[in-house]
C-alpha cells in the first residue's frame, strides 16, 4: 500500500507528489496521458528551432516564487518577452490601427478613455481588497456589473476581451466576483495584463515550459508516474482507497489526491459518489474556449515594419497575438489565441481552414495585403491547439463557478472528502490558473495529506 496516490501529473499532481515525497510519504502518479504536464505541452519545431508552447508559456520569476525558485535551482533558460515596436489594434474586420506599446488605444475619444480607466481603476481597486468575494457580485454577470457602473459601449468591448483573453470565456458568461476574485489571487487586474516586469506575461522558458515539468517528473522520480493510465474508478473505504485505470491496474493508498479539473470529477466514477453540494460545484464548472496557433516563420518580417507583434482585436478570430520568437535559436513565430465565442467558432473548422483564417487576420492586422507573395503567407510551420478536444483537458485555463456558486459552495469547494483530498490551479489563492497557481495548490494540498496522516511536511524547495 502506498501512502498517496496522485490522479494526474499536470503541474498540480507533480507537485503534490514531491512536497508529500519531502515528507517521506510513498507516492505513485497515474497519469491518464501518454506524457507528463497537462495543460503545459511544449512540442518540437520540425526545423529544429527550439519548442512551440501549445499551452502555458509564459512566467514572471519575481512575483512567482516558486516557478522563479525552480528555475533558479535548475537554471531553465528564459526569454524576455519582446516589447519595443508598435502594436495593433483591430477594432471591426476592416478597421485597425497603430498605437505606442502599452498605452490606451490611440483613436478613442478622451470621453471613451476616461470611462475605460474608471471601470479598469475600479476593477484594479476591488481587487486588490483583501476578504472573501462578495455574494452580491456573484450573483451578476461581469457585463452587467460594468454596466451598473456606467461602462460606455467600447469599454464593455475592452472588458470583453479582458474575459476572452483571460478565461476563454464572454464576460456576460460569469461572475463579477469570479473575475475579481481571480484578479485578487493573482496580484491585480494590471499584473494580469502586464508583459513587462511587472506583470504575468514577462518571460517564456527558452526550451518550453515541459523543461519545468521534466524537471518536476525527475524530481517524482519516472518509476513513480505511470502514463497512459487513465482513471477508471477511485473507492473511499474509510482506512484507504482503492484506484483502478481503465488498462485494470489497481493501486492501494492511505489517501487519494486529485488533480484534473474539478469539471471532470464526474467522470472517475467516484465511490462512494461525492456529496450532493460538492457535485452541485464541480459538475456545473466550465472550462473556457482557450486556444492558440502558433505561426513559425523563417524571419520576424513583422519587425521590419516596426511592429511588435502584440496585436489585440474585437473582430477576431483571434483575439490576440504576441511575438513568441526566441532569437537565439532563430525561432520566429507568432502566438495568437483565438478564445471565448471566436474560439468556439473557429474550433468547429478543419485544420487547414483554422490556419488559413489565422494567416488572413494575420495579414489584415500587419497591413501585409492579400498578394500571396508577402511573407505573411509563407509560414514554415503552423500549429493549431484546441483544447476543447483535449479529452483530459476539455477547456482551459481552470475551471470556472457558476453564476452564485463561488460563494453558495465556498465551505466545501476543493476540501476534502474523506480520503479524497484536491488540488489544480483552480484552488489556487496565489496565481490562479497559472503554472504558479498549479504548483501552489499541490504543495498546500499535499501539506493537508500530511498533516492528516500524522507526519510533519519539509519545505518543498
Ligand atoms: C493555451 C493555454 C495558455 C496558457 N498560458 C499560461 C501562461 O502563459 N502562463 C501560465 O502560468 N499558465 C498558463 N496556462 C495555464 C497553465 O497551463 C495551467 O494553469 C496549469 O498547467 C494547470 O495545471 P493543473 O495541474 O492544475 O492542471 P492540468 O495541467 O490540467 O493537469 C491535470 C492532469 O490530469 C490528467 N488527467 C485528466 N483526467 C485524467 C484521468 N481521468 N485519469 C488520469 N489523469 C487524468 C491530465 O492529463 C493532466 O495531466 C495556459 C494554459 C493554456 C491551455
Amino acid at each position: 500500500m502506498f501512502d498517496v496516490v496522485v490522479v494526474g501529473a499536470g503541474f498540480s499532481g507533480l507537485q503534490a507528489a514531491i512536497t508529500a515525497q519531502q515528507a517521506g510519504l510513498s507516492v505513485v502518479v497515474l497519469e491518464a496521458r501518454d506524457r507528463i504536464g497537462g495543460k503545459i505541452w511544449s512540442v518540437p519545431l520540425a526545423s529544429g528551432r527550439g519548442y512551440a508552447d501549445l499551452g502555458g508559456a509564459w512566467v514572471n520569476v519575481n512575483l512567482q516564487k516558486r516557478v522563479g525558485a525552480y528555475m533558479k535551482k535548475f537554471s531553465l533558460k528564459t526569454v524576455e518577452q519582446r516589447l519595443e515596436g508598435r502594436a495593433v489594434m483591430q477594432e471591426a474586420a476592416d478597421e485597425r490601427f497603430e498605437f505606442p506599446f502599452g498605452v490606451t488605444p490611440s483613436d478613442w475619444t478622451d470621453e471613451e478613455k476616461e470611462n475605460l480607466a474608471k471601470i479598469r481603476d475600479h476593477i484594479q481597486a476591488e481587487s486588490l481588497k483583501p476578504g472573501p468575494p462578495r455574494v452580491e457580485d456573484d450573483n451578476v454577470s461581469l457585463e452587467q456589473y460594468i454596466r451598473n457602473l456606467g461602462a460606455g459601449p467600447k469599454t464593455i468591448k475592452m472588458v470583453n476581451l479582458w474575459a476572452r483573453v483571460m478565461h476563454g470565456v464572454e464576460s456576460s458568461e460569469y461572475s463579477a466576483a469570479w473575475f475579481i476574485d481571480y484578479c485578487r489571487c493573482n496580484h491585480g487586474l494590471l499584473a494580469i495584463r502586464a508583459d513587462d516586469s511587472s506583470g504575468g506575461q514577462h518571460l517564456r522558458f527558452r526550451d518550453g515550459s515541459q523543461s519545468l515539468a521534466n524537471v518536476l517528473a525527475s524530481l517524482v522520480g519516472p518509476s513513480n508516474i505511470y502514463l497512459s493510465s487513465p482513471i477508471a474508478t477511485i473507492e473511499d473505504l474509510s482506512t484507504h482507497t482503492i484506484v483502478t485505470t481503465t488498462t485494470g491496474k489497481t493501486f492501494t493508498a492511505r489517501k487519494c489526491i486529485i488533480s484534473i479539473p474539478s469539471t471532470m470529477y464526474k467522470e472517475l466514477n467516484i465511490q462512494p459518489p461525492l456529496p450532493p453540494r460538492v457535485q452541485e460545484i464541480t459538475n456545473a464548472t466550465v472550462l473556457g474556449d482557450y486556444n492558440k496557433a502558433i505561426v513559425c516563420y523563417d524571419r520576424p518580417w513583422w519587425r521590419d515594419s516596426g511592429f511588435n507583434g502584440y496585436f489585440a482585436s474585437f473582430s477576431g478570430p483571434v483575439i490576440l497575438g504576441r511575438d513568441t520568437s526566441v532569437d537565439e535559436v532563430r525561432h520566429y513565430s507568432l502566438t495568437c489565441f483565438v478564445n471565448g465565442k471566436e474560439g468556439r467558432e473557429w474550433s468547429k473548422l478543419i485544420p487547414h481552414e483554422r490556419r488559413a483564417e489565422v494567416i488572413k487576420q494575420l495579414a489584415k492586422v500587419f497591413n501585409a495585403g492579400d498578394k500571396n507573395d508577402h511573407e505573411v503567407y509563407k509560414p514554415i510551420e503552423v500549429f493549431d491547439q484546441v483544447w476543447q478536444h483535449e479529452r483530459y483537458s476539455r477547456g482551459a485555463l481552470a475551471p470556472i463557478t457558476a453564476l452564485g456558486h463561488m460563494t453558495q459552495f465556498a465551505d466545501v469547494y476543493g476540501k476534502p472528502v474523506g480520503n479524497l483530498h484536491f488540488v489544480g490551479t483552480e484552488y489556487s489563492k496565489e496565481w490562479r490558473g497559472y503554472m504558479e497557481g498549479a504548483l501552489c495548490s499541490g504543495e498546500v494540498g499535499a501539506t493537508e495529506v500530511v498533516k492528516a496522516l500524522g507526519g510533519r511536511g519539509r519545505a518543498s524547495l
